[in-house]
């Protein structure tokens, strides 16, 4: 299953990426996106007829260029574009406070891929999840809270992946060395690379079968869905059951 000769005997902790991983994120961001143009067109309708859907983003694009400081906080850069889009229409800027909720509440509709419950389900007997995201994905909302120990997000780190600072915070948070670390995502660079360097197995998930796209080591292993890593973990950690 692995690259190398790896024991998984020793693994103790599971940090797995979000979007991408556990659903496909660009049709929940697109109904977001959706929702909250509706809103913003029924109590700010200046803001929808000054700033398309382009325009906004636009507006958002040269906020993330004026404060790289803030790149990997993307609420911030949402409410941010939100309170500039509204106060340059003439509405107050806290209803943009109102407006990201809209767009968080369908953001975190997301339709999970049918292996993520029974993989979480059996994965949680043995190992510590952690959950680590660049995204703003609420576990409680998406319904997944009690399957993960941590939750772990750019925002409240203060960096995003592929940053060594992130996957310092998994061993940090579990209190675990990092070579008893699995991290389980699907970009090649921001979670394989990523955890790589911080000195954790990884593994890809590559639900299309894409070749591996990127000049840097490949993962430890890849698969197309969880549930064949978590059979394959827990066959090799309970041999003889
Ligand atoms: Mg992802």
């Amino acid at each position: 299953m692995f690259r190398h000769q790896t024991d998984p005997t020793r693994l103790r902790v599971l940090s797995l990426d979000l979007d991408d991983t556990l659903w496909d994120v660009a049709p929940v961001i697109e109904g977001a996106e959706q929702a909250l143009r509706a809103w913003l067109g029924r109590h700010c309708p200046r803001v929808t007829a000054r700033y398309s859907p382009h325009g906004l983003r636009s507006l958002r694009d040269q906020i993330n260029r004026e404060h790289p400081d803030r790149a990997h906080d993307l609420s911030w850069m949402r409410v941010r574009t939100l309170e500039l889009a509204l106060e340059g229409c003439g509405y107050p800027s806290a209803l943009a406070g109102d407006a990201f909720e809209v767009f968080l509440a369908a953001r975190n509709r997301v339709a999970l891929h049918a292996d993520v419950l029974p993989a979480l389900d059996a994965l949680q007997r043995r190992y510590t999840l952690v959950a680590l995201t660049n995204g703003n994905a609420d576990l409680a909302r998406v319904g997944l809270e009690r399957y993960f120990d941590h939750y772990l997000c750019a925002r409240g780190v203060g960096a995003a992946k592929p940053d060594p600072r992130m996957f310092h915070a998994v061993t940090e948070a579990t209190g675990h060395a990092p070579e008893t670390v699995l991290h389980i995502g699907d970009d090649p660079v921001r979670d394989v690379v990523g955890a790589a360097r911080a000195g954790m197995l990884t593994a890809w998930v590559n639900r299309r079968g894409a070749p591996w796209p990127v000049d840097h080591p490949p993962p430890d292993t890849r698969i197309s869905e969880l549930l064949t890593l978590s059979d394959w973990l827990l066959r090799a950690a309970s041999p003889g059951r």
